[in-house]
């Protein structure tokens, strides 16, 4: 049996293996994908502390090799669900079973896509998901955010501080966010709101260079020159196989606070999949810590 299993090698999830290993915990890592998590897409990383530059790729390759280098194990199989009972939990994947004293999710979320052809193979190339990483890339150049709630207002007004001019294209006539930040917006000489309508084409070179915008009440098409797009229409939680054991919010992120416990003794989480503000790079890692922290406390004390 392990001490902790970490399920995720994002930010969070490895953070939080530094911490448990350091703790002398053992710690198993199990991870669906690629360790690196979200962070893999960004090609620059200008925002972490003491890191000036840095790609996501060299970042993650650095953490993984310093949880690695303290002891904790990885094993790459998707978890699919957890069986909590006779003090311990065992945490069930597509191949095999593992048991430990406490886990952590550190599962991330998935941005949601518009479904667009080239969608992908454009990211770091004109398309971004992140307007905190990636908006300093587009200073003094013509952006459009895509998404009508919270995360779409206030990255345009983030990027309106840089960028040139910033299109605000939403699929309703009404936005789903905050008034104050509408009439922010509103108020901004270099931001123009695309009301009723969805991005229908990304035309590229090489990188992104316009968009086609087909507005749903009439059927017109426009062409948006641009240099950047930033989709911003909400984010998928991963945490659909926990649910039984773990109390989700309406949109689906495991409700804990800062101290990361969640509704079920024993489990706790970090990182993008847990209820918070702020999602980054910098709050995933103490995210990590915390978890790591508390985990380590709970096993002294049970
Ligand atoms: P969200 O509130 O779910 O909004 C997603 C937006 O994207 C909606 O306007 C939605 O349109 C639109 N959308 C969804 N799918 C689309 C598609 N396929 N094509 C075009 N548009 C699409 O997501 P969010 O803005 O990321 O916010 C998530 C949660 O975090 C919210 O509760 C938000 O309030 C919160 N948040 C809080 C803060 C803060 O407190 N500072 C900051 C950011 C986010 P419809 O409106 O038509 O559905």
């Amino acid at each position: 049996m392990y001490d902790i299993i970490i399920i995720g090698a994002g930010p969070a999830g490895m953070t939080a293996a530094i911490y448990a290993r350091r703790a002398a915990r053992s710690v198993l890592v199990l991870e669906a994908v690629n360790y690196g998590g979200q962070i893999l897409n960004t090609p620059d990383i200008e925002n972490y502390p003491a890191e000036a530059h840095i790609s996501g790729y060299d970042f993650s390759a650095k953490l993984y090799e310093q949880a690695k280098g303290l002891g904790a194990e990885f094993i790459f199989e998707k978890a699919v669900g957890i069986e909590n009972g006779n003090g311990k939990k065992t945490v069930v994947t597509v191949k095999n079973s593992y048991e430990a004293k406490a886990v952590i999710l550190a599962t991330g979320s998935a941005s949601r896509k518009l479904g667009l052809e080239d969608e992908e193979k454009l990211v770091g190339k004109g398309v971004s998901y992140c307007a905190t990483c990636d908006g300093n890339f587009y200073r003094k150049k013509v952006v459009a955010v895509v998404g009508g709630g919270n995360t779409a207002l206030e990255d345009a007004l983030y990027l309106s501080d840089l960028a040139e001019k910033v299109y605000l294209i939403h699929r309703r006539d009404s936005f789903r966010g905050e008034e104050a930040n509408v009439s922010r917006l509103a108020a901004r000489d270099n931001v123009e709101f695309i009301y009723n309508s969805n991005v229908t084409k990304l035309i590229s070179d090489k990188r992104l260079r316009a968009v086609e915008v087909t507005n749903k009440i009439d059927g017109s098409v426009r062409t948006v020159e641009l240099n950047g797009l930033f989709v911003a229409v909400g984010r998928i939680p991963e945490n659909r196989n926990f649910a039984d054991l773990v109390r989700l919010d309406d949109a689906g992120y495991v409700q804990a606070g800062e101290d990361c416990h969640t509704s079920c003794d024993g489990i706790f989480v970090a990182g993008d999949n847990r209820t918070k503000t702020l999602r980054q790079l910098v709050t995933a890692a103490a995210d990590g810590a915390m978890a790591a922290t508390e985990a380590v406390k709970y096993i002294s004390n049970n």
